[in-house]
């Protein structure tokens, strides 16, 4: 495993599971495995409706919880609400949460980043994340901040390596957490010739190499999988070094185009989802 090390000197493995679209009983199961097996990073979210779910799987692995970084993101609907991060740990089982985002940099984001930096000055939250925010939004987080964020999470693959926001986060020391790293599954990508070549030179596969480049270009990881080959694959990726040359000639990839399109219209619809967490399994 490598690790990256954040601004105010927190540092987290760069490679883990995410369990987004995860039924509880799903997240469970493979963080549980995923934990097994050695990996220590685990990502979920509020509305991901399994945060129980991931802790029962911390719980069943017999891994100590100060040995497994563990990282949730607050949802819009509770920004406002001054219980978030405390029923957020009550879910999650824990009396710390090594790195919190806010989901979505909805109108109402201001009033959720001063629940998070009270919840560091607590001692309940390691490192302050920011999801889906773009440069703009950024520069306006790091004038209100008291306390700097750590890192974002974004989407971030080879046709969508965020070069610009990188330069900014890099001024910033700060970390990027690549959401969708496979690209969601789009078989155009894993498909490319470029990762099949490498793969041939390196035995390893198509995602391996990918994946690979991610953590070169200094990125940490959530790749979402529910096959336990897969799982197993998309860790053992740092016992390889892909060359200078070849990591750019996967940034000649770049597509600068998201599968993702985020806009207003639906940042105004997220903030009108409001579930109640409480009620999951
Ligand atoms: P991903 O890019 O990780 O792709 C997952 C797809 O790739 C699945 O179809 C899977 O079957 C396939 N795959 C996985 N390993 C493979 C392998 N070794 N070989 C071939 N195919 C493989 O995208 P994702 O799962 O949607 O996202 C990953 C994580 O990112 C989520 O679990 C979640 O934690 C996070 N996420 C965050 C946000 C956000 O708004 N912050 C949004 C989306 C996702």
């Amino acid at each position: 495993m490598e690790y990256f090390e954040m601004n105010n000197g927190v540092r987290m493995p760069m490679a883990g599971i995410g369990v987004f679209t995860f039924t509880p009983a799903e997240a469970e199961a493979s963080v549980e495995s995923a934990l097994r097996d050695g990996v220590r990073l685990v990502d979920t979210a509020n509305a991901y409706m399994n945060e129980r779910g991931t802790a029962r799987g911390i719980s069943k692995s017999g891994v100590k919880r100060e040995e497994v970084f563990l990282v949730t993101k607050l949802w819009p609907s509770v920004y406002e609400n001054e219980n978030a991060v405390d029923e957020t740990l009550a879910r999650l089982n824990t009396e710390y949460i090594d790195l919190l985002f806010l989901h979505q940099p909805t109108r109402n984001w201001k009033a959720g980043y001063r629940q998070i930096e009270k919840a560091v000055k607590e001692g309940k939250v390691r490192a302050i994340g920011l999801s889906n925010f773009s440069p703009d939004m950024l520069k306006e987080a790091f004038a209100f901040a008291e306390i700097q964020p750590q890192m974002v999470q974004v989407e971030a693959h080879p046709y969508y390596p965020q070069t610009e926001l990188k330069a900014l986060l890099n001024e910033h020391g700060m970390g990027l957490m690549a959401w969708y790293p496979l690209g969601h599954g789009d078989k155009n990508l894993i498909q490319e010739e470029l990762f099949a070549e490498l793969g041939k030179k390196y035995g390893k596969s198509s995602a391996q190499i990918i994946l690979r480049w991610h953590i070169q270009a200094g990125n940490v990881i959530i790749p979402g999988s529910r096959n336990p080959q897969h799982i197993r694959e998309n860790f053992d990726i740092f016992n390889f070094d892909l060359t200078e040359e070849e990591m750019e000639k996967i940034a000649a990839l770049d597509k600068n185009t998201p599968y993702y399109q985020g806009s207003e219209e639906m940042l105004e619809r997220y903030l009108s989802i409001a579930p109640d967490f409480n009620s999951q399994e």
